[in-house]
């Protein structure tokens, strides 16, 4: 899909790969539709990209479609949907109170797949859109102490898997995106500082570059760095072994 001239709505876009992602594809010539919830952080994007913000909590009910009308009225349509925005907690999942995992299922799975449902029919009608759905290495081989978190993620692989199937030949496309660690204020926020010295973080622009160049090349599947991809395929094809490994080397 050629970026330049194309409507683009990023969810989390207050920071780390959202923000890193509006100002790569702002880069490519696109519009860009900024949502998060940090007024602040959004207008210093919106100064970087020449973004239109909108600020928007996920979690609240009826956020979702108000986000959705206010980013279609911004410029007239939305072409391309990154759902990125998303929250972690690490722990023992008994030690985990049911508010926070309600909030994770909300904020990481079920806001992208209702905003994917309010705006997928403006793009199917146009024969033109993309959607992008940003998961995590940890969707694909489930994260010791991040039950919840890995669930989602790899809810939402799940759901971008089969929409790219439902959605083939209609002009829509979607990739999913699978970062390793990245060095955002997630982990903070989360309330675990990454604390591991391997794999290392990388910073959240090859991330952003990575999902412009994504769409611009129509790719199905992305992992960020590219050598995740292989731990995914470990997982998948090799099961048992990557049990093993994994107890070996945490
Ligand atoms: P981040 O800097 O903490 O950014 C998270 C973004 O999500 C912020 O812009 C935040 O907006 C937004 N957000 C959180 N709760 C929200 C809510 N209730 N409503 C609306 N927006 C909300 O972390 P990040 O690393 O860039 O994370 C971006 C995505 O990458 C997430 O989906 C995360 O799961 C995924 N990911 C991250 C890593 C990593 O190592 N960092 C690895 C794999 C995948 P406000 O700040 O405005 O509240």
């Amino acid at each position: 899909m050629n970026l330049g001239g194309s409507i683009c709505l990023v969810t989390g876009a207050s920071g780390g790969i959202g923000r890193a992602t509006c100002l790569a594809l702002h880069g490519r010539g696109a519009r860009i539709v900024a949502a998060g919830r940090d007024e602040a952080a959004l207008r210093s994007i919106a100064g970087a990209a020449d973004a239109e913000c909108l600020v928007a909590d996920l979690s609240e009910p009826g956020s979702v479609d108000r986000l959705a009308q206010d980013a279609v009225s911004a410029f007239g349509r939305i072409d391309v949907l990154v759902n990125n925005a998303g929250i972690g907690w690490a722990g023992p999942f008994d030690q985990m109170g049911p508010e926070t995992a309600a909030a994770l299922i909300s904020v990481n799975l079920a806001a992208p797949v209702a905003l994917t449902r309010a705006l997928l029919p403006g793009m199917l009608e146009r024969g033109r859109g993309w959607i992008v759905n940003v998961a995590s290495i940890a969707g694909h081989v489930g994260v010791r102490d991040e039950a919840v978190y890995s669930a989602t993620k790899a809810g939402l692989i799940s759901f971008s898997e089969a929409l790219r199937w439902e959605l083939s030949g209609r002009g829509v496309g979607v990739t999913v995106v699978s970062p390793g660690v990245v060095r955002t204020a997630f982990f903070e926020r989360r309330g675990r500082p990454y604390d591991r010295s391997r794999p290392r973080p990388i910073p959240p622009e090859p991330v952003g570059e990575a999902i412009a160049v994504a769409i611009e090349r129509g790719r199905a599947e992305v992992f960020v760095p590219g050598w995740v991809g292989g731990v995914a395929r470990l997982r998948g094809g090799a099961p048992a072994t990557f049990r093993r490994l994994s107890r070996r080397f945490g």
